[in-house]
């Protein structure tokens, strides 16, 4: 294989590397944005939680002090009644009476279906809150992870920038544009061409002009592609 090609090969190899470090680091942020609208989420809905415990609670002290009150109204006229010494004032008194109860009847009844709504409501925060527990710690640790990734490979693509300084020295200045201008494609700027003549990139056959030259180990270009070409050993 002629210098140039190898030459070239090297510098492909580091440049791949790059270009594909760069797409992962392009990555992590998205990734980490991700993991932290989980835990918002979580911490949303736990707190959405609490509050529906809260309502619920505070609704059932107020049908109880309600309740209360009601008592203490009947209690009320219960001893005026006895005060009382005309029949119509009596019977109107235990009307009333009536009534008071059956409000409290309607309050008891409203604070079942309170105490069924307390009761799901606790075991819902309940059941949210171990989820979020076994889930943060692990979420936590991807973010920093993830955090720990980036740096890395910043790290190492700082140190891939220099070791490409001399590879790319040493390439001739008639090919660097084209290679420069194929890699910023994203894709690998050489392609290997098999003994049938098909370009590893474009997967079409050259011409066969161009794969006498790519015989030769020419700087030869592919027909379809403009990847630059040499032939698979
Ligand atoms: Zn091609």
């Amino acid at each position: 294989m002629r210098p140039w090609i190898e030459n070239l090969l090297a510098l492909q190899k580091v440049d791949m590397r790059i270009i594909n470090l760069h797409l992962r680091l392009k990555m992590i942020p998205g990734e980490i944005a991700k993991l932290k609208q989980k835990i918002e989420s979580a911490e949303t809905n736990i707190a959405e939680a609490k509050s529906s415990m809260q309502k619920t609670g505070l609704e059932i002290k107020q049908t109880e002090s309600a309740i209360t009150e009601l008592n203490k109204k009947i209690e009320h006229l219960q001893q005026q009644s006895s005060l009382v010494k005309k029949n119509t004032e009596y019977q109107a008194m235990l009307i009333q009476i009536d009534n008071l109860k059956a409000k409290i009847s309607e309050h008891e009844t409203a604070e079942l279906i309170l105490f069924d709504q307390d009761e799901a409501n606790k075991e819902k925060f309940k059941e949210l809150e171990k989820a979020f527990g076994a889930e943060k710690g692990g979420i936590e640790e991807e973010i920093t992870e993830l955090i720990e990734l980036e740096s890395e490979i910043k790290a190492e693509i700082k140190q891939l920038m220099k070791t490409r300084q001399p590879l790319e020295a040493r390439i001739d200045s008639a090919i660097l544009p084209q290679y420069k201008r194929l890699l910023q494609t994203g894709r690998a700027p050489l392609a290997k061409v098999n003994a049938s003549g098909i370009c590893s990139n474009c997967h079409l056959k050259i011409t066969p002009q161009t794969m006498t030259e790519t015989k030769k180990e020419a700087v030869v270009y592919c027909d379809n592609c403009s990847c630059l070409l040499y032939l698979e050993q």
